[in-house]
């Protein structure tokens, strides 16, 4: 049923208990996983050197941790492909979903704010409000 499966991450720890949960669904539907990190270009509207070189290591960042989750679903015998982008996270996220035609999103109802007062973050809401595929969200346990 689900033979492609989406999990982003913003590489927070509740993303990553979505993260884990996406990779044992993936293993039970023997679906191919993709894993997507958006490096938040908001913040880097008006770019200059300095903000620059932040945005490399972001991406940086962003393109170990996707890494790593590809090494972990390989070791649980899963195919994994791994994007980062720049952009929009909920935008990213959505228009990659459509893009790839994929089946389900698994996603943390926290990131890497994780205001407790809200249900769901904003990413993961927006993505809820306009996914082309249904959305599972994985909440945090606390720690
Ligand atoms: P907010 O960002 O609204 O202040 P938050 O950080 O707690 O609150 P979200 O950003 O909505 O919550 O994160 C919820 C989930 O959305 C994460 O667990 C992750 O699956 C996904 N997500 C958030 N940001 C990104 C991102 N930049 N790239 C990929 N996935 C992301
Ligand atoms: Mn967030």
């Amino acid at each position: 049923m689900y033979d492609t499966i989406l999990v982003p991450t913003d590489d927070s720890e509740p993303a990553g208990e979505a993260v884990d949960h996406g990779i044992d669904l993936a293993a039970s539907c023997d679906a191919t996983l993709h894993v997507l990190s958006v490096v938040d270009s908001s913040a880097y509207a008006s770019l200059d050197v300095s903000s620059e070189q932040a945005l490399d290591e972001l991406e940086a960042r962003a393109e170990a941790a996707t890494g790593e989750i590809a090494e972990t679903a390989a070791e649980a015998g899963i195919e994994a492909v791994t994007t980062v982008s720049i952009g929009t996270p909920h935008e990213q996220i959505t228009d990659y979903a459509e893009a790839v035609d994929v089946d389900l999103i698994v996603m943390g109802t926290h990131g890497r704010t994780g205001l407790d007062r809200f249900l769901l973050g904003s990413v993961t809401e927006r993505v809820v409000r306009a996914a082309p595929a249904p959305v599972l969200t994985v909440r945090a346990t606390e720690s």
